[in-house]
């Protein structure tokens, strides 16, 4: 199995999984099905989430983008009593350039954000980023494409050795603080700059 999937063949993938697991037929399930509006429930998205895992050779993330940014902006600046602030729409245009924040004269509640999270897009643009960081080939001499090893591990089928798969929750992390450094902290008022340099 090529290690490569494009969109459509995440895509197509993913409705064989959420129908099997929510017992649908497949071809009920578009880019802009909600996961929830199909009857998932969470024990279903759990069930969902390992099938992706087994199929795509990806570890789905356990932590949204916000939860993740937690450990960079201080509280308040992405979300204030269950609202994205403007620093936080920033972040999530940055992130789900597909996300239509012009909903509400703009106001995005984190219910909305977490429904969104939800949108079988969502799951593709995910999976096939998550992709981009699964190890593909044999970093020794012998350059062989991977397949798939012992849980969380690609193998090289020709010397054996094992490489891990990144999960979800470093790239997000990753992801986060990078955003953090490059692109809110230039960005930032000057006063709130000094004040988070400081603490
Ligand atoms: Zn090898």
């Amino acid at each position: 199995m090529s290690l490569n999937f494009t969109h459509d063949e995440v895509l197509e993938r993913l409705r064989q999984i959420i129908g099997k697991c929510l017992m649908i037929d497949p071809e009920s399930i578009t880019e802009d099905s909600y996961l929830n509006d199909l009857g998932a429930e969470s024990l279903d998205l759990v069930d969902i989430s390992f099938s992706c895992e087994d199929e795509f050779n990806v570890l789905l993330p356990e932590k949204n983008i916000f939860e993740a940014g937690k450990a960079f902006f201080k509280e308040g600046t992405l979300q204030q009593d269950g609202f994205l602030t403007e620093e936080g729409k920033k972040l999530l245009k940055t992130r789900m350039p597909d996300f239509d924040i012009s909903m509400n004269d703009g106001r995005v509640s984190m219910v909305e954000v977490d429904r969104s999270l939800l949108r079988v897009g969502a799951w593709v643009r995910m999976i096939l980023g998550l992709l981009e960081s699964t190890p593909k080939v044999c970093v020794e001499e012998c350059d062989t494409p991977l397949v798939r090893g012992r849980p969380g591990y690609m193998k090289c089928p020709s010397c054996q050795r094992e490489q891990e798969i990144r999960s979800g929750d470093s790239i997000n992390n990753e992801w986060v603080q990078n955003y953090y450094e490059k692109e809110y902290l230039p960005n930032a008022v000057p006063s709130e700059a000094i004040r988070d340099a400081i603490q």
